[in-house]
Protein backbone atom coordinates (compact mmCIF):
# COMPACT_ATOMS: atom_id res chain seq x y z
CA UNK A 1 0.00 0.00 0.00
CA UNK A 2 3.25 2.49 0.84
CA UNK A 3 4.31 2.51 -3.07
CA UNK A 4 0.39 3.33 -3.87
CA UNK A 5 -0.25 5.95 -1.91
CA UNK A 6 3.06 7.41 -2.72
CA UNK A 7 1.82 7.88 -6.71
CA UNK A 8 -1.57 8.93 -5.88
CA UNK A 9 0.33 11.22 -4.27
CA UNK A 10 2.88 12.18 -6.90
CA UNK A 11 -0.32 11.96 -9.33
CA UNK A 12 -2.47 14.42 -6.65
CA UNK A 13 0.72 16.60 -7.65
CA UNK A 14 0.21 16.88 -11.44
CA UNK A 15 -3.41 18.11 -10.61
CA UNK A 16 -2.20 21.19 -8.69
CA UNK A 17 0.47 21.95 -11.12
CA UNK A 18 3.71 20.46 -9.51
CA UNK A 19 5.69 17.93 -10.78
CA UNK A 20 7.40 16.19 -8.48
CA UNK A 21 10.94 14.23 -10.26
CA UNK A 22 9.99 10.52 -7.53
CA UNK A 23 7.95 9.23 -4.64
CA UNK A 24 10.91 9.80 -2.39
CA UNK A 25 10.73 13.10 -2.81
CA UNK A 26 7.22 13.48 -0.38
CA UNK A 27 9.55 12.27 2.53
CA UNK A 28 12.46 15.78 1.91
CA UNK A 29 8.84 17.99 1.26
CA UNK A 30 7.36 17.07 4.72
CA UNK A 31 10.31 17.51 7.03
CA UNK A 32 11.38 20.79 5.39
CA UNK A 33 11.52 23.68 8.40
CA UNK A 34 13.10 26.80 6.71
CA UNK A 35 12.84 27.97 2.82
CA UNK A 36 14.95 30.11 1.18
CA UNK A 37 13.77 32.10 -1.60
CA UNK A 38 15.16 33.64 -4.20
CA UNK A 39 13.93 37.26 -5.51
CA UNK A 40 14.11 37.52 -8.85
CA UNK A 41 11.55 35.66 -11.00
CA UNK A 42 10.68 33.89 -7.99
CA UNK A 43 9.27 35.96 -5.25
CA UNK A 44 8.94 38.68 -8.06
CA UNK A 45 7.53 38.94 -11.66
CA UNK A 46 11.13 39.05 -13.10
CA UNK A 47 9.86 41.01 -15.95
CA UNK A 48 12.07 43.56 -15.40
CA UNK A 49 11.54 47.18 -16.89
CA UNK A 50 13.98 50.63 -17.22
CA UNK A 51 13.05 53.10 -14.65
CA UNK A 52 15.18 55.27 -15.38
CA UNK A 53 18.29 56.77 -17.52
CA UNK A 54 20.92 59.00 -15.86
CA UNK A 55 23.79 59.99 -17.78
CA UNK A 56 27.05 61.69 -16.95
CA UNK A 57 27.76 65.35 -18.05
CA UNK A 58 28.34 65.34 -21.82
CA UNK A 59 27.08 61.75 -22.64
CA UNK A 60 23.92 60.94 -24.87
CA UNK A 61 21.09 58.93 -23.13
CA UNK A 62 20.37 57.12 -26.85
CA UNK A 63 24.54 56.19 -26.86
CA UNK A 64 24.08 54.71 -23.35
CA UNK A 65 20.96 53.24 -24.15
CA UNK A 66 22.18 51.80 -27.29
CA UNK A 67 25.26 50.33 -26.60
CA UNK A 68 23.81 48.64 -23.23
CA UNK A 69 20.82 47.17 -25.29
CA UNK A 70 23.33 45.78 -27.84
CA UNK A 71 25.28 43.79 -25.41
CA UNK A 72 22.38 42.74 -23.05
CA UNK A 73 20.91 41.27 -26.02
CA UNK A 74 23.60 38.63 -25.66
CA UNK A 75 22.39 37.93 -22.33
CA UNK A 76 19.54 35.95 -20.93
CA UNK A 77 19.35 37.90 -17.59
CA UNK A 78 16.34 39.08 -16.45
CA UNK A 79 18.50 42.76 -16.26
CA UNK A 80 19.61 42.55 -19.47
CA UNK A 81 16.17 41.46 -20.50
CA UNK A 82 14.97 45.04 -19.43
CA UNK A 83 17.83 47.28 -20.78
CA UNK A 84 17.69 45.21 -24.08
CA UNK A 85 13.95 46.07 -24.80
CA UNK A 86 14.54 50.10 -23.96
CA UNK A 87 15.96 51.23 -26.99
CA UNK A 88 15.01 54.49 -27.34
CA UNK A 89 12.72 54.88 -30.66
CA UNK A 90 15.79 56.10 -33.08
CA UNK A 91 15.70 58.96 -34.79
CA UNK A 92 15.44 57.37 -38.34
CA UNK A 93 11.85 55.77 -37.53
CA UNK A 94 10.14 58.42 -38.26
CA UNK A 95 9.55 58.98 -41.86
CA UNK A 96 10.65 62.74 -42.71
CA UNK A 97 8.01 64.95 -44.10
CA UNK A 98 5.17 62.62 -43.49
CA UNK A 99 4.77 63.41 -39.73
CA UNK A 100 4.02 59.66 -39.19
CA UNK A 101 6.00 57.58 -37.36
CA UNK A 102 7.06 54.23 -39.04
CA UNK A 103 6.83 51.09 -36.24
CA UNK A 104 9.97 51.16 -34.10
CA UNK A 105 13.50 49.77 -36.06
CA UNK A 106 15.86 49.53 -32.96
CA UNK A 107 19.09 49.94 -34.35
CA UNK A 108 21.16 47.58 -32.40
CA UNK A 109 24.49 47.21 -33.01
CA UNK A 110 26.61 44.00 -33.34
CA UNK A 111 28.79 42.80 -30.46
CA UNK A 112 32.16 41.08 -30.32
CA UNK A 113 33.59 39.31 -27.58
CA UNK A 114 30.92 38.98 -25.40
CA UNK A 115 31.70 37.68 -21.89
CA UNK A 116 28.93 37.29 -18.92
CA UNK A 117 30.49 37.71 -15.73
CA UNK A 118 28.37 35.92 -13.72
CA UNK A 119 26.69 37.88 -11.09
CA UNK A 120 28.13 40.91 -11.78
CA UNK A 121 27.33 42.16 -15.43
CA UNK A 122 28.73 41.44 -18.81
CA UNK A 123 31.29 42.63 -21.31
CA UNK A 124 31.85 43.12 -24.98
CA UNK A 125 33.33 45.07 -28.07
CA UNK A 126 30.15 47.64 -29.64
CA UNK A 127 30.68 49.78 -32.26
CA UNK A 128 34.43 49.53 -31.70
CA UNK A 129 34.23 50.76 -28.40
CA UNK A 130 35.18 48.22 -24.99
CA UNK A 131 31.50 48.35 -23.61
CA UNK A 132 30.73 47.28 -19.76
CA UNK A 133 27.61 46.85 -18.13
CA UNK A 134 26.63 45.80 -14.51
CA UNK A 135 26.60 45.70 -11.08
CA UNK A 136 28.25 49.69 -10.14
CA UNK A 137 31.00 48.06 -8.19
CA UNK A 138 32.11 45.99 -11.48
CA UNK A 139 32.72 49.24 -13.36
CA UNK A 140 34.11 50.83 -10.15
CA UNK A 141 37.01 48.36 -10.18
CA UNK A 142 37.21 48.21 -13.77
CA UNK A 143 37.77 52.48 -14.47
CA UNK A 144 37.75 55.34 -12.03
CA UNK A 145 35.35 55.24 -8.94
CA UNK A 146 31.55 56.43 -10.54
CA UNK A 147 31.62 60.40 -11.10
CA UNK A 148 29.18 62.09 -8.19
CA UNK A 149 26.20 62.41 -10.97
CA UNK A 150 26.42 58.24 -11.36
CA UNK A 151 26.91 57.49 -7.73
CA UNK A 152 24.15 59.92 -6.65
CA UNK A 153 21.56 58.57 -9.70
CA UNK A 154 22.85 54.59 -7.97
CA UNK A 155 22.10 55.93 -4.27
CA UNK A 156 18.74 56.98 -5.29
CA UNK A 157 17.50 54.01 -7.54
CA UNK A 158 18.65 51.73 -4.48
CA UNK A 159 16.78 53.88 -2.18
CA UNK A 160 13.73 53.30 -4.00
CA UNK A 161 14.41 49.39 -3.99
CA UNK A 162 15.75 49.58 -7.66
CA UNK A 163 18.64 47.66 -9.21
CA UNK A 164 21.42 50.51 -10.09
CA UNK A 165 22.96 49.18 -13.49
CA UNK A 166 25.73 51.03 -15.03
CA UNK A 167 26.74 51.10 -18.40
CA UNK A 168 30.83 52.54 -19.34
CA UNK A 169 32.93 52.21 -22.55
CA UNK A 170 36.31 52.76 -23.21
CA UNK A 171 37.53 53.15 -19.48
CA UNK A 172 34.93 55.66 -18.42
CA UNK A 173 31.41 55.18 -16.34
CA UNK A 174 29.14 56.83 -18.85
CA UNK A 175 25.21 56.27 -17.13
CA UNK A 176 23.15 54.69 -14.97
CA UNK A 177 19.87 52.95 -15.84
CA UNK A 178 17.58 51.85 -12.71
CA UNK A 179 15.42 48.51 -13.59
CA UNK A 180 12.61 47.04 -11.20
CA UNK A 181 9.99 44.54 -11.15
CA UNK A 182 6.99 43.76 -9.46
CA UNK A 183 6.12 41.08 -6.54
CA UNK A 184 4.01 38.35 -7.70
CA UNK A 185 -0.13 38.90 -6.12
CA UNK A 186 0.01 35.58 -4.29
CA UNK A 187 4.06 36.18 -2.93
CA UNK A 188 2.51 37.54 0.36
CA UNK A 189 0.07 35.48 1.05
CA UNK A 190 2.30 32.39 0.11
CA UNK A 191 5.18 33.38 2.69
CA UNK A 192 2.44 33.66 5.00
CA UNK A 193 1.12 30.50 5.01
CA UNK A 194 4.78 28.81 4.45
CA UNK A 195 5.18 30.87 8.13
CA UNK A 196 1.80 28.92 9.34
CA UNK A 197 3.47 25.60 8.67
CA UNK A 198 6.28 26.30 10.67
CA UNK A 199 8.80 27.25 8.04
CA UNK A 200 11.03 30.15 8.29
CA UNK A 201 11.55 32.15 5.05
CA UNK A 202 14.53 33.78 4.70
CA UNK A 203 15.37 36.24 0.95
CA UNK A 204 18.49 35.51 -0.72
CA UNK A 205 19.46 37.66 -3.71
CA UNK A 206 22.57 38.60 -5.95
CA UNK A 207 20.86 42.13 -6.10
CA UNK A 208 21.40 44.84 -3.50
CA UNK A 209 20.78 44.60 0.38
CA UNK A 210 18.02 48.12 -0.52
CA UNK A 211 16.38 46.41 -3.19
CA UNK A 212 16.33 43.25 -1.28
CA UNK A 213 14.96 44.80 1.74
CA UNK A 214 12.11 46.43 -0.57
CA UNK A 215 10.93 43.24 -1.45
CA UNK A 216 11.24 41.34 1.99
CA UNK A 217 9.01 44.09 3.25
CA UNK A 218 6.45 43.43 0.99
CA UNK A 219 6.07 39.73 1.54
CA UNK A 220 6.49 39.89 5.17
CA UNK A 221 10.12 38.32 5.13
CA UNK A 222 12.72 39.53 8.04
CA UNK A 223 15.65 37.74 7.08
CA UNK A 224 17.81 38.60 3.87
CA UNK A 225 20.92 37.97 2.55
CA UNK A 226 22.46 40.37 -0.22
CA UNK A 227 24.62 40.75 -2.67
CA UNK A 228 25.01 37.25 -2.92
CA UNK A 229 27.23 35.89 -5.66
CA UNK A 230 25.73 33.01 -7.65
CA UNK A 231 28.68 30.35 -5.92
CA UNK A 232 27.59 31.58 -2.39
CA UNK A 233 24.11 30.66 -2.81
CA UNK A 234 24.57 27.12 -2.14
CA UNK A 235 27.11 28.32 0.78
CA UNK A 236 24.20 30.00 2.53
CA UNK A 237 22.07 26.44 2.36
CA UNK A 238 25.03 24.54 3.41
CA UNK A 239 25.23 27.39 6.28
CA UNK A 240 21.76 26.83 7.15
CA UNK A 241 22.09 23.05 7.29
CA UNK A 242 24.95 22.59 8.98
CA UNK A 243 22.86 24.87 11.83
CA UNK A 244 20.54 21.85 11.72
CA UNK A 245 18.22 23.40 9.38
CA UNK A 246 16.08 21.33 6.82
CA UNK A 247 15.92 23.34 3.91
CA UNK A 248 13.72 24.20 0.88
CA UNK A 249 15.16 26.07 -1.70
CA UNK A 250 13.16 28.07 -4.30
CA UNK A 251 14.43 29.73 -7.46
CA UNK A 252 14.21 29.73 -11.09
CA UNK A 253 17.51 31.20 -12.61
CA UNK A 254 20.77 29.19 -13.60
CA UNK A 255 22.56 30.98 -10.32
CA UNK A 256 20.27 29.31 -8.33
CA UNK A 257 21.05 25.49 -9.97
CA UNK A 258 23.53 24.73 -7.34
CA UNK A 259 21.56 25.59 -4.51
CA UNK A 260 18.93 24.14 -5.77
CA UNK A 261 20.55 20.75 -5.85
CA UNK A 262 22.37 21.25 -2.02
CA UNK A 263 18.80 21.72 -0.50
CA UNK A 264 17.04 18.86 1.19
CA UNK A 265 13.76 19.86 -1.37
CA UNK A 266 15.05 22.23 -4.62
CA UNK A 267 11.85 24.30 -5.56
CA UNK A 268 11.93 25.32 -9.04
CA UNK A 269 9.87 28.06 -10.94
CA UNK A 270 8.25 26.06 -13.95
CA UNK A 271 8.90 29.95 -15.60
CA UNK A 272 12.34 29.94 -15.19
CA UNK A 273 15.57 28.25 -16.73
CA UNK A 274 16.12 24.15 -17.62
CA UNK A 275 19.20 24.38 -15.28
CA UNK A 276 16.80 25.15 -12.58
CA UNK A 277 14.38 22.52 -13.40
CA UNK A 278 17.08 19.81 -13.86
CA UNK A 279 18.43 20.68 -10.34
CA UNK A 280 15.14 20.20 -8.46
CA UNK A 281 13.09 18.03 -6.79
CA UNK A 282 9.61 19.99 -7.53
CA UNK A 283 8.57 21.98 -10.56
CA UNK A 284 5.80 24.33 -9.16
CA UNK A 285 4.44 24.59 -12.81
CA UNK A 286 3.42 28.23 -13.24
CA UNK A 287 5.74 29.47 -10.95
CA UNK A 288 2.96 30.56 -7.98
CA UNK A 289 5.04 29.82 -4.45
CA UNK A 290 1.10 29.32 -3.06
CA UNK A 291 1.66 26.39 -4.72
CA UNK A 292 4.70 24.84 -2.76
CA UNK A 293 2.19 25.59 0.35
CA UNK A 294 0.08 22.80 -1.40
CA UNK A 295 3.11 21.09 -2.25
CA UNK A 296 3.87 20.97 2.00
CA UNK A 297 0.75 19.74 2.54
CA UNK A 298 0.34 17.27 -0.24
CA UNK A 299 3.64 15.62 1.34
CA UNK A 300 2.08 16.17 4.95
CA UNK A 301 -1.04 14.12 3.89
CA UNK A 302 0.24 11.46 2.01
CA UNK A 303 2.83 10.15 4.14
CA UNK A 304 0.33 10.50 7.29
CA UNK A 305 -1.94 8.22 5.54
CA UNK A 306 1.24 5.91 4.90
CA UNK A 307 1.93 5.58 8.44
P1 LIG B 1 19.83 37.63 -8.77
O1 LIG B 1 19.27 36.82 -9.89
O2 LIG B 1 19.78 36.92 -7.46
O3 LIG B 1 19.27 39.00 -8.68
P2 LIG B 1 22.54 37.60 -10.02
O4 LIG B 1 23.58 36.91 -9.25
O5 LIG B 1 22.10 37.00 -11.30
O6 LIG B 1 21.36 37.87 -9.00
O7 LIG B 1 23.01 39.07 -10.32
C1 LIG B 1 23.40 39.91 -9.28
C2 LIG B 1 23.42 41.32 -9.74
O8 LIG B 1 24.42 41.46 -10.75
C3 LIG B 1 22.13 41.79 -10.39
O9 LIG B 1 21.23 42.26 -9.43
C4 LIG B 1 22.65 42.87 -11.30
O10 LIG B 1 22.86 44.06 -10.56
C5 LIG B 1 24.00 42.37 -11.74
N1 LIG B 1 23.91 41.67 -13.02
C6 LIG B 1 23.93 40.34 -13.27
N2 LIG B 1 23.84 40.08 -14.57
C7 LIG B 1 23.72 41.27 -15.19
C8 LIG B 1 23.57 41.69 -16.56
N3 LIG B 1 23.50 40.82 -17.57
N4 LIG B 1 23.50 43.01 -16.77
C9 LIG B 1 23.55 43.90 -15.77
N5 LIG B 1 23.68 43.58 -14.49
C10 LIG B 1 23.78 42.29 -14.19
MG1 LIG C 1 15.89 34.48 -9.99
Amino acid sequence: ATPTALMVGTGRGAQLGILIKGPEVLESTRRVDTIVLDKTGTVTTGDMTVQSVVVAEGESEDDVCRLAAALESASEHPVARAIAAHVPASEDARRPGTGVSAAPRPQVPGVEGFTNREGLGVEGVVDGHAVVVGRPQLLADWSQPLPDALADAVDRAQAEGLTAVAVGWDGRARGVIAVGDTVKPTSAEAVRRLRELGLTPVLVTGDNERAARHVAAQVGIDDVVADVMPADKVAEVRRLQAAGKVVAMAGDGVNDAAALAQADLGLAMGTGTDVAIEASDLTLVRGDLLVAVDAIQLARRTLAVIR
